[in-house]
């Protein structure tokens, strides 16, 4: 059994952008620019923005941070959007789900400009990936398809299982892994909350992919001898004992799953690092793009 390890294959993944951005400064470019737009002060969304911040920071790209009270009205952060939409120093814009309930997500992703829409959330880039065009894939399942092919995961005939059907995660790994490419050409099945069997379905899998939300929810007997187990699960449990009082859980029983499994993620380090490779990745193609439209 492997581990696939977030850490190392993240680290090469920024190592290699790294190295593309100081090729572009050193010719006199601008690097890339990524705004991030946070609303309110969920403890989880925090995190995740320094992160991305951070990472940005460590690969030498620009970052902008813009922080807007829990209380704003819709309109306001569409006019943020726009304003970033219009701006030519901006390349890639991200904006930190979830939102408060008083804001449509969706009219949000749908005011991002799809050329700078490094999330990939975006009904037009959705569109593109179901049809096999260039276009931003969604950063998580970027990240994945990112580690199966470090690992050189063999997925060509292999049955898929996903367990989750959101547009963030299961569908769009559902597509990228049924598509005709290296890290594609899987039978895939992809099974939700309505799904009947959904541990006999688990069991044909040669390699599933856990997105549902349910921390442990993946057990033993649902998997087969050999399979890949891919767990992007990522839920806050109450733990006295840890010193933020929580402790992250994936989707997967590792510990009764992984001396069955061939391959298989761990929780903390493994797909949630992937995830900002995938961003960090979207975010220089959105520079490119850009450059290739300003040089016609
Ligand atoms: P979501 O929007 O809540 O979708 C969950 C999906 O799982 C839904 O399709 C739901 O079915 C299905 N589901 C729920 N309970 C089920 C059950 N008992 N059996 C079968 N299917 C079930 O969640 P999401 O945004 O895709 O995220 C899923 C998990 O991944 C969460 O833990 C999230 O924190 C994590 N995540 C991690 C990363 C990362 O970077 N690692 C990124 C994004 C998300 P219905 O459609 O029928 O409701």
């Amino acid at each position: 059994m492997i581990i696939l390890d977030g850490k190392i294959v993240s680290q090469a993944v920024k190592d290699s952008l790294k190295i593309q951005v100081q090729q572009l400064t050193g010719a006199g470019k601008r690097p890339p620019h990524l705004a991030v737009i946070i609303v309110g002060n969920n403890g989880a969304s925090e995190t995740y923005v320094a992160s991305k911040t951070k990472n940005c920071a460590e690969i030498g790209f620009t970052s902008t941070l813009i922080r807007l009270e829990n209380e704003i009205t819709e309109q306001v952060l569409l006019n943020n959007i726009q304003a970033l939409n219009n701006d030519e120093g901006i390349d890639g814009i991200l904006v930190q789900l979830p939102l408060p309930k008083h804001i449509s997500e969706q009219k949000v992703i749908e005011a991002i400009d799809p050329t700078k829409d490094v999330d990939g959330f975006h009904p037009a880039s959705a569109g593109k990936l179901v049809q096999g065009l260039p276009t931003f894939i969604p950063a998580t399942p970027y990240g994945i398809m990112l580690m199966l092919e470090h690992y050189q995961i063999e997925t060509k005939g292999k049955h898929a299982v996903i367990i989750g059907r959101s547009n963030i995660v299961g569908r769009p790994m559902s597509i990228l892994l049924s598509s005709n490419h290296p890290q594609g050409n899987c039978t895939v099945t992809i099974c939700h909350s309505h799904t009947k069997n959904l541990n006999e379905i688990c069991l044909q899998a040669d390699i599933i992919v856990a997105a549902l939300g349910r921390p442990g929810f993946v057990k033993a007997n649902m998997i087969k001898q050999g399979a890949v187990v891919i767990d992007v699960g990522i839920t806050r449990v109450d733990d006295a004992t840890a010193k933020k009082g929580f402790r992250i859980k994936g989707d997967v029983d590792f510990d009764e799953v992984a001396p069955l499994s061939s391959a298989i993620t761990p929780v903390p380090g493994g797909v949630g690092l992937m995830t900002i490779a995938g961003l960090l990745k979207n975010t220089l193609q959105a520079y490119e793009n850009k450059m290739l439209d300003d040089k016609c």
